[in-house]
């Protein structure tokens, strides 16, 4: 009888995992099944007008732990990259105290006044005795940053800061929170001959940062290894790209498709009953279930009897902007925003690392993703979004050619709620014991978040089945 092995969610996690099981078992029937039309999930791009291409927000592919993988990326997901490595890899900013700081991903603190900088410099060395943890032994993000920083500068500077960009208190915020905005550093000195004295004291080192990305002495470039964004601007060119190895590889993909029951018998799914289109259809034999979408909707799938309590959510809208001229980033790919009284969350400037953006979209293009609490709806969010990057300086009005607003969708937030939620939810899975299904999605409460951590993850999974 033939066995049939399915894949849950199109995004790029699921469409690699269909390539990588497929390649192992490649007797066995592969379906890949994608809730919406359209398969790349957040790493894909939006046609507007059929004619002006943006992708989600921003996204690059960055580098996995795994070598095999790596090679993977670079020459089987898509063969025509733009690499990034080193200092060019993540060129990032952030806009605070009404400037925008090109230099530095971290908060820098120079400008405050001597005796409250002194005050700062003087607390954190006396924290450099203390270790850093492990980040899962930190209850929330206020108590991993005081660990660093201290009780005063945490109230001072870092609290406001969480609160602005997640609109909840560090102390219902997870720690895993500190890894999607960089706050683990703050820049406390300009010049270079303290620093380097500093600098080689390694608690302080992870405390205090290097005050300019580009000149970043080589000793302390991290262990992420590059990152990809395709030659022509879209990531829709890699889904397009490897979406059509997939149908080669004769993987069967259904698109507006959701699962509607899972029959399992001995511990086992046997048989999963989908709907596409209002068509129900059955997928027999099933021998190998992969999910690698938000495990939220498995509660009723496999009647696994969470008791679901609400889920902090945070409501993001994306206002895209052609304009004439360049807009005033230097070199940033993006910056964050942490300035208090701003809707804005992130600004993405995609000539930066595509120049041919410029190209296929005939203007410059930027994104600004701005992010509301879910009392805040109904707003003029394009009027917002050009008021705030006006104050920001870093367009004229003039330059402005069009916007266009992609609709409201909210997000889980990383709170300490949403991952004890998620963790429950993985044990009473696990409780199960249901044989051939694999969790393959984001973990976060396993530390698994990014593209690259799912990826590792999945990779691993699949080379230790047996062909
Ligand atoms: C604010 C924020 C910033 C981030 N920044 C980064 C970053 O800088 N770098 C990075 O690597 N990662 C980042 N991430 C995380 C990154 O987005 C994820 O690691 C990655 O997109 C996860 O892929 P996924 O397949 O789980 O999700 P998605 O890319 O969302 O794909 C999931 C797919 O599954 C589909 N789906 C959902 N439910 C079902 C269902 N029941 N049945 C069938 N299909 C379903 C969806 O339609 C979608 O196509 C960020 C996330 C957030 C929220």
């Amino acid at each position: 009888m033939n066995k049939n092995i399915v894949v849950v969610g199109g995004g790029l996690p699921g469409m690699i995992t269909a390539y990588l099981v497929k390649k192992k078992f490649c007797n066995l029937k592969v379906y890949l099944i994608e809730k919406t039309n359209h398969l790349g999930g957040l790493y894909s791009s939006i046609d507007f007008e059929q004619r002006y291409t943006f992708d989600i927000g921003m996204h690059l592919i960055y580098s996995c732990k795994n070598e095999h993988l790596n090679n993977f990326l670079k020459k089987t997901l898509y063969n025509k990259w733009n690499i990034f490595e080193n200092v060019k890899k993540d060129i990032a900013g952030v806009f605070f105290n009404n400037n925008l700081n090109q230099k530095s991903p971290y908060l820098d603190l120079t400008n405050l006044p001597s005796s409250r900088l002194e005050k700062y410099k003087n607390k954190i060395y006396s924290l450099s005795k203390t270790k850093i943890k492990k980040l899962n032994k930190y209850k929330n993000l206020a108590e991993y940053f005081k660990s660093r920083f201290g009780n005063e500068i945490y109230t001072e500077v870092i609290g406001p800061i969480i609160l602005k960009l997640w609109g909840l208190k560090g102390e219902m915020m997870h720690p895993l929170a500190s890894k999607i905005v960089l706050m683990d550093r703050l820049i406390l000195y300009k010049d270079s001959l303290n620093l380097s004295r500093i600098l080689t004291n390694n608690s302080l080192r992870s405390r205090i940062g290097f005050p300019n990305q580009f000149s970043l002495p080589k000793k302390y470039y991290s262990n992420q290894k590059f990152a990809l964004y395709p030659k022509e601007f879209g990531l829709k060119n890699v889904i397009n790209f490897f979406g059509k190895k997939l149908i080669k590889l004769d993987i069967k993909i259904f698109k507006n498709t959701d699962i509607e029951t899972a029959k399992t018998s001995k511990n086992t799914i046997q048989t999963l009953i989908v709907k596409k289109e209002n068509q129900l259809f059955e997928i027999k034999n099933i021998s190998k279930l992969f999910w690698t979408s938000p495990i939220y909707s498995l509660n009723n799938l496999l009647d696994i009897g969470f008791k679901s309590k609400k889920i902090n959510t945070r409501e993001q809208v994306l206002v895209y902007f052609l304009l004439k001229s360049k807009p005033r980033m230097g070199k940033l790919y993006y910056f964050y925003c942490f300035e208090k009284g701003f809707n804005t969350f992130r600004v993405t400037n995609y000539y930066n690392y595509c120049r041919n953006s410029k190209l296929a979209n005939g203007f410059y293009s930027i994104c600004v993703e701005l992010h509301f609490d879910n009392s805040n709806l109904k707003k003029d969010y394009e009027k917002i979004a050009i008021s705030e990057i006006l104050k920001m300086n870093i367009i004229n009005k003039a330059s402005i050619v069009s916007t266009f607003l992609v609709s409201k969708n909210s997000f889980p937030l990383l709170s300490v709620n949403n991952v004890n939620a998620l963790n429950k939810i993985r044990r009473l899975i696990l409780k199960k014991n249901i044989k051939n299904f694999y969790l393959c999605n984001q973990a976060p409460e396993k530390s698994i978040f990014f593209l690259h951590d799912i990826l590792d993850q999945n990779f691993n999974l699949i080379s230790r089945f047996k062909k």
